[in-house]
């Protein structure tokens, strides 16, 4: 099993691991349903033919093989677990100032660490960082004052700064952190063995992060640790998810490797990859057999935030709940989703997990991203928009959403977020 791997104390504070797993305050949940012994598979049923297609819907065979997954128990970490006086004396440098950067040097300052924002001179985001009343710095010179660096730049852009900017600049033992395994996992950034290295990774977009904090929530996170080399990466590593607001939801232990395949899985395959082009498809296949594009948006678009929320109150259980006999049986007999596409999934696992999906993003970014380009362009352009923007006008609730300010000045309706560039 894995050990949270705090070995001394650190100095004057009582937050290293073996206080915190010592004391029960850590909660190990069994996760539902999950009661066969690790390895047992039941035997697979033979998908059966449905509507005279050939093979039955994934999901239902998937339900009937779940039993056989092995059980696994995580560690959570709370707001009582995690102790702010580690920041004591210290400085914490945010690199970056977009999504993440911006909610954890706001998040970090109104919990009272001492944060310093490092970016190009150049940037459009000094302005935006300066205005927040935040200290603002080239990177190279914030990097040298910090006791904790924490990179929030683009993935594909972080190991070049490291080489030029933070390897240079970095105090002896200083800390570094992350909000994403990929650099670290994938070896694009290799840290001298005498820095920490930890991982705080909120599972929400950053502007939501910072919306959650302003409104005295939080957004869960996962933490990992790489390297102890003193003994103190837990209780730092937690102290900086507390101060994110996080703890106020929760962290649950992980590792990079771990935060770094299955992110990129759920991106790809899932959450983006997956949702975002049935949503098109189904769009496609409404209006190309002749239904309004308005009504089509409505059916195969706008209905899905209802149901997400409902899912994230409740499961899929009270999302289906909700709905009418006639959509669960729907629900419940589509043949879309099947074996095949689990198979595309397996496949594009795969090739998270051999490195190749990151080779060939950063070998397209280290050649100007032509690729990349191309495709976002493209994707800027989705069917769905020709009357998504006239459809949302509709919806008042909308418009009247907090939003902060950098999300207000950077989102123009096109991807690319302005202070990238
Ligand atoms: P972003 O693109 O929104 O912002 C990047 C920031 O870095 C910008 O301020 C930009 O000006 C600055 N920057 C770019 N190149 C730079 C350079 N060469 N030198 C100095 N500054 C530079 O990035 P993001 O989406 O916030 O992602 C940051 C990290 O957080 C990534 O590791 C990402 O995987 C992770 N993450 C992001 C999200 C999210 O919500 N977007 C969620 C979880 C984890
Ligand atoms: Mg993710």
């Amino acid at each position: 099993p894995v050990h949270a791997g705090a070995k001394g104390k650190s100095a004057g504070h009582n937050v290293d691991m073996g206080d915190v797993r010592g004391s029960g305050r850590t909660r190990t949940i069994p996760q539902k349903g999950m009661t066969f012994p690790r390895g047992h598979n039941p035997p697979r049923r033979k998908p059966s033919a449905i509507n005279g297609l050939p093979d039955a819907s994934c999901a239902r065979q998937h339900r009937q093989d779940i039993k056989g997954a092995p059980i696994m128990a995580a560690t959570i970490w709370y707001e009582k677990d995690a102790d702010l006086s580690v920041f004591d004396g210290k400085k914490v440098a945010i690199l970056g100032y977009g999504s993440q950067g911006h909610a954890h040097a706001l998040n970090l300052r109104d919990s009272g660490v001492d944060v310093v924002v490092g970016l190009r001179p150049t940037s459009k985001s000094v302005e935006f960082a300066k205005e927040q009343g935040l200290e603002v710095k080239p990177v190279g010179e914030a990097v040298a004052e910090a006791d904790v660096v924490m990179i929030l730049l683009p993935d594909q852009y972080q190991a070049a700064v490291y080489k030029k900017d933070v390897e240079p600049n970095l105090k002896p033992g200083a800390a570094l952190a992350f909000a994403h395994g990929f650099n670290i996992h994938y070896g694009y950034i290799k840290p001298s063995e005498d820095h920490p290295v930890f991982m705080v990774a909120p599972k929400g977009p950053g502007h939501i992060v910072r919306r959650e904090y302003a409104a005295g929530r939080g957004v869960p996170v996962v933490v990992a640790v790489e390297q102890d080399p003193d003994g103190k990466t837990w209780p730092l590593c937690l102290a900086y998810a507390k101060a994110l607001g996080a703890l106020r939801a929760g962290a649950i232990k992980t590792t990079f490797t771990e935060e770094t395949e299955t992110d990129l899985f759920g991106e790809q395959d899932v959450l983006m990859g997956g949702i975002n082009h049935l949503c098109d498809l189904g769009f496609d296949v409404l209006t190309e057999a002749g239904y309004q594009p308005e009504i089509a948006y409505f059916e195969v678009f706008h209905e899905l935030k209802m149901l997400v929320d409902l899912a994230n109150e409740g499961g899929l259980n009270k999302a289906r709940w909700s709905c009418s006999d006639t959509a669960q049986y729907g629900d419940y007999t589509s043949t879309v989703i099947t074996e095949e596409t689990k198979k595309r999934m397996q496949y594009q696992l795969k090739r998270i997990q051999d490195g190749s999906f990151a080779k060939e993003f950063m070998d397209d970014q280290a050649a100007g991203a032509p690729k990349f380009k191309k495709l976002q362009e493209e994707y800027s352009h989705p069917h769905l928009e020709t009357v998504g923007p006239k459809l949302r006008a509709m919806f008042s609730w909308n418009n009247a959403e907090a939003k902060d300010k950098d999300e207000a000045e950077s989102f123009n309706g096109k991807i690319a977020r302005t202070q990238v560039q």
